[in-house]
């Protein structure tokens, strides 16, 4: 069943078990794990970093950005995590899955070109 909420919860460790409709989040680790929130069981996980996904905890609930697009999950579901809610977003078509990776990858190589020129400037 298609989930409209999830909780979250901060661990040090990501644990074994991962329960649906929970986020686990990991600073230490800079990542975040929970069940697709379609209902499938399939683990997802989200690396919180600048180039990936951004998580923004507001004292009570929890958003991640950008949406989570489980193109590689025989689901493909495709929601967003807002303020603890569940986003459903329509199914990406095959092209729009290609093109969002280009995207995701122009911008990783835009980030890390930042980076690159920032350790330049500060020789
Ligand atoms: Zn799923």
């Amino acid at each position: 069943m298609k989930q409209t909420t999830i909780n979250h919860e901060f661990v040090e460790l990501i644990p074994d078990e991962i329960k649906e409709g929970i986020l686990y989040i990991s600073i230490p680790f800079a990542t975040s794990t929970h069940r697709c929130a379609c209902g499938c069981g399939e683990i997802v996980v989200l690396p919180i970093r600048p180039a990936e996904w951004e998580l923004i905890w507001d004292g009570e609930t929890v958003s991640i950005y950008p949406s989570v697009g489980n193109w590689s999950l025989p689901c493909q579901s495709h929601y967003f995590i807002t303020k603890n809610n569940i986003i459903w977003m329509k199914k990406w078509s095959t092209s729009q899955i290609k093109a969002g990776r280009k995207r995701d990858i122009l911008l990783r190589e835009k980030y890390f070109e930042k980076f690159k020129n920032k350790n330049k400037t500060s020789e």
